[in-house]
């Protein structure tokens, strides 16, 4: 018999947990309660639990599971915090976001193709979420009526991390990205200290292939 997509979510979680890409409690108990499926058109639902990247349209994908696991983890999102997802597609970042700050916290999207804007407030509205809010534009330049932020996650590949986003990042502030040349990235980590002054790491996770970040 077919498993439900509850059990499917369940030993996908529990599969990163056994590769170790799922560490902390946090980052299981937020894997465990978001539906992926709701951000997946109607008739791709099946495919919700493959740890892979999906086709969302518009040219663009849903990230694999163990690669958000893996930045997830990086950025260690702790409750109440301010986060910044730049390039924030269908919206499953965002909702995974959410469950970790909690309500106290706050969510902040910016997403390139407008479309997508409008998809990603829909799928967050199906899942309850309330936290959240997306805003069409150029991440690259960061989202600076609303900076600080505790932490930023940059979900497209960029070649080095745009200058804007390390102002835009608060002291004792997180940000993970991927970056390097359009077939390969490598996780890079930048870690603020209290005065402010930003430190690069280059944590080693493997290599990755994100959807470029355009730059304008
Ligand atoms: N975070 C998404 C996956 C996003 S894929 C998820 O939940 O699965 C990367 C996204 O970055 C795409 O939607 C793409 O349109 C967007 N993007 C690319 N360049 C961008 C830019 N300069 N500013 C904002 N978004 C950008």
């Amino acid at each position: 018999m077919q498993e439900s997509l509850e059990e499917q979510r369940a030993g996908l979680v529990k599969s990163m947990v056994q590769r170790g890409v799922i560490e902390s409690t946090e980052l299981f108990n937020a894997f465990m309660k978001v539906k992926r499926e709701l951000f997946f058109r109607e008739e791709n639902r099946q495919y919700a639990y493959v740890d892979s990247a999906f086709p969302i349209g518009y040219g663009q994908t849903i990230s694999q599971p163990s690669t958000i696991a893996v930045m997830l983890e990086l950025l260690q999102v702790k409750k109440g915090l301010k986060v910044l997802e730049v390039g924030s597609g269908c919206g499953y970042v965002l909702a995974l976001l959410s469950e970790l700050v909690g309500k106290k916290g706050r969510v902040f999207g910016i997403e390139i193709v407008p479309e997508l804007t409008s998809v990603s407030l829909a799928n967050l509205k199906k899942a309850g979420i309330e936290n959240v809010s997306v805003q069409y534009g150029d991440g690259s330049k960061g989202l600076l009526e609303k900076a600080p932020f505790d932490r930023i996650l940059v979900s497209a590949a960029c070649e080095e991390v745009p200058q804007a986003l390390i102002e835009q990042l608060a002291p004792k502030g997180r940000l993970v990205a991927p970056v390097g040349p359009r077939h390969t990235q490598r996780m890079v980590l930048v870690l603020k200290n209290e005065k402010g002054k930003a430190e690069t790491h280059y944590p080693d996770r493997g290599y990755f292939v994100f959807v470029p970040l355009r730059e304008y």
